[in-house]
């Protein structure tokens, strides 16, 4: 059985002393985020979390999900778990008061949601994907159709996915085949759609699909694609439950992890056409459904930070319980006296700490961009979001790879027998860069959309705002977090301006670029982050305030960061000046 506590004096320090809360909670609407609430809502979903949805991890993980006819037939383990998640009101956190939210921060309800995802991953999908729907029709959805589903959706009653992938259909979504044909006030969907988690389930009354599909008349390509409401069951005018509509799980996919999660093949229409509704205008569908991945990539990039923190608690866990050879002064040492053991401790910790930073950061910028009333200041806090965004997915996925497998490697011959769980979680992670646009596409995105598009406007001011962080963290005393920050930060315009100069003769340099100048940068936010967490724990030390022991490790995980992880940026700085050349030399045939 792996145990898992919430980090929760961490998650308090990042939100309230590193991040602003304070500011956040004098936004409109915000005012009630107080730290004591904050700090209130975070042991109390330590607690259901870590109590009442950590224990079922490896079994849930164990019994998997089954079909039965076109039944989804979930792990007994989690029995009554959903309708406990909802009923305590977890889901509904950032929720707009309107439709029965409770309207709070998202920088309070990351954390909430981190919680989620380490003690179940698998699980946690099912209201992670709901979450993305409400996002998506309450920004497009009509008058009606806000009012039909969101309190339900809100309150997590009803269940939403996200239906865009399709066998031949996969980052490419021009493909899409999936028609929709006008009939009355509605269309009639047909078309199938794989890989769509929780696609069907018991826990709620009724899922509600928001399907990509194409009309009749579309135009050829993404231009042409329109999104859907697609009900399991549809609504009867009085707002009862009514008639199934003809969506069906044909499909159940037998994966490396998750396992809990069905990961469903769904049959739009096979047999009078599923009844569907649209969703604001015909052809802007990609444009809406970007509202939900956009949301989708920060909560995987969150994911990853998740499923890190359980692989290092459960890592140190064995690595002070485990008995082999000696060490200075101890004759039958433990493990984590040993050098090596430590270095993979601390790598584990750091890069955890790190992207946990990376990824809240994006949330903090989220709310301004939500809420603050001048709009110059709302823009500017929406473009940092959008910059940040393949980051958190892309590098916080990445490390949560590396940190599993660390986890593995900590628990020697044991890591690689499933009865620890530390193999669980090597597995479930493996998904993470490659659903939700897979981490060849957000490094993609990065550069194509979110660097070049503007001219590098929104990249420039990010380094802007981050070079100062330098100074204080000399004035601290932060010596090598200096040195490593100033390099990175020259490092990454190096990248870009290198980037820029070879893609005028060269279309494939940057593609080939693409994936290290996303780890580049990710590693260069992810440590100013760590820096500034520093230069906080550093003057609390000086005040006298705060927990002396949180304060100093802190510290020295930041050394860590800067001495042990940030020299990496050398190597991509490197591989990215080196161009193409190398890459593509290669022809096809001699593969
Ligand atoms: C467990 C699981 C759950 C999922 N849940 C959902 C869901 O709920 N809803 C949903 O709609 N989908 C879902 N997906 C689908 C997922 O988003 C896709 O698998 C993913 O987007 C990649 O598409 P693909 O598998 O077709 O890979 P492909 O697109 O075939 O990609 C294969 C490789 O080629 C690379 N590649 C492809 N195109 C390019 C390009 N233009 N330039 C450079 N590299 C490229 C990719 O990076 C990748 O490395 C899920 C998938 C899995 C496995």
């Amino acid at each position: 059985m792996t145990v898992y506590k919430a980090p929760v004096d961490e998650m308090s320090f990042l939100i309230n002393q590193v991040l602003g809360m304070d500011k956040i909670a004098q936004l409109p609407g915000y005012e009630e985020a107080t730290p004591d609430m904050v700090d209130a809502i975070l042991s109390e979903a330590a607690r259901f979390f870590g109590e009442v949805v950590a224990p079922t991890n490896q079994a849930a993980d164990q019994q998997g999900s089954h079909l039965d006819g076109t039944t989804v037939i979930t792990a007994p383990v989690l029995d009554g778990i959903y309708q406990q998640l909802t009923e305590s009101g977890w889901t509904s956190l950032t929720g707009d008061v309107e439709y029965g939210g409770q309207g709070l921060p998202m920088l309070l309800s990351v954390a909430v949601d981190e919680m989620s995802q380490s003690a179940n991953m698998s699980f946690g999908l099912c209201p992670m994907l709901t979450k993305g729907v409400v996002t998506a029709l309450d920004m497009y959805g009509s008058d009606e159709q806000k009012a039909l589903y969101l309190p339900k959706l809100v309150s997590g009653e009803w269940a939403g996915t996200m239906n865009l992938t399709e066998p031949q259909a996969g980052s490419d979504l021009a493909a899409v085949r999936t028609k929709a044909v006008p009939e009355g006030d509605h269309y009639r969907l047909s078309g199938q759609k794989i890989f769509i988690t929780w696609g069907d389930h018991e826990y709620t009354d009724n899922i509600i699909h928001l399907v990509l599909a194409r009309t009749p008349d579309a135009p050829e390509g993404v231009k042409g694609i329109s999104l859907f409401v697609v009900p399991k069951f549809l609504i009867n005018a009085d707002g009862s439950r009514g008639e199934r509509n003809d969506v069906y799980c044909v499909g159940l996919e037998h994966k490396m992890g998750i396992h809990a999660s069905p990961t469903c093949s769904l049959a739009f229409g096979d047999n009078d056409g599923a009844v569907g509704y649209l969703v604001g205008e015909e052809n802007q569908g990609l444009v809406y459904m970007f509202a939900m991945m956009n949301e989708a990539r920060l909560a995987v990039g969150l994911q990853g930070v998740s499923i890190s923190e359980r692989a290092y608690q459960q890592a140190v866990a064995y690595a002070k319980d485990r008995v082999q050879g000696s060490a200075p002064g101890v004759s039958k040492a433990t493990i984590i006296h040993h050098p090596d053991v430590r270095r993979m401790l601390m790598q584990m910790r750091a890069l955890t700490e790190g992207a946990r930073a990376l990824a809240y950061s994006a949330l903090a910028h989220e709310d301004h961009a939500f809420k603050e009333i001048d709009e110059a200041e709302s823009a500017y806090h929406q473009r940092r979001v959008d910059l940040l965004t393949p980051l958190v997915k892309g590098w916080c996925t990445e490390i949560g790879m590396e940190v599993t497998s660390l986890g593995v490697q900590v628990h020697g011959g044991m890591g690689f027998v499933e009865e620890t769980g530390a193999a669980q979680h090597m597995r479930d992670a493996r998904i993470l860069p490659i659903y939700e646009g897979t981490n060849g596409i957000q490094s993609m995105d990065l550069v194509g959309r979110k660097i070049a598009r503007d001219k590098g406007v929104a990249a420039g001011e990010l380094m802007k705002d981050l070079l100062p962080v330098v100074a204080e963290a000399r004035t601290a005393d932060l010596v090598e977090m200096a040195d490593a920050l100033e390099y990175s930060l020259t490092a990454c315009q190096q990248a870009v301006e290198c980037l820029f100069a070879q893609a005028t003769d060269d279309w494939a340099a940057p593609g080939a670029a693409a994936y290290n100048l996303m780890m580049l940068m990710g590693t260069t936010v992810a440590g100013a982050l760590m820096a500034r967490s520093a230069i906080v724990a550093v003057s609390l030390n000086a005040s006298g305030k705060g927990n002396g022991v949180f304060n100093n490790s802190k510290i020295t995980t930041t050394r860590f960061f800067a001495e042990q992880i940030m020299p990496r940026n050398q190597a991509y700085l490197a591989t990215i000046k080196a161009g193409s050349a190398s890459v593509m030399a290669l022809d096809i045939e001699a593969f």
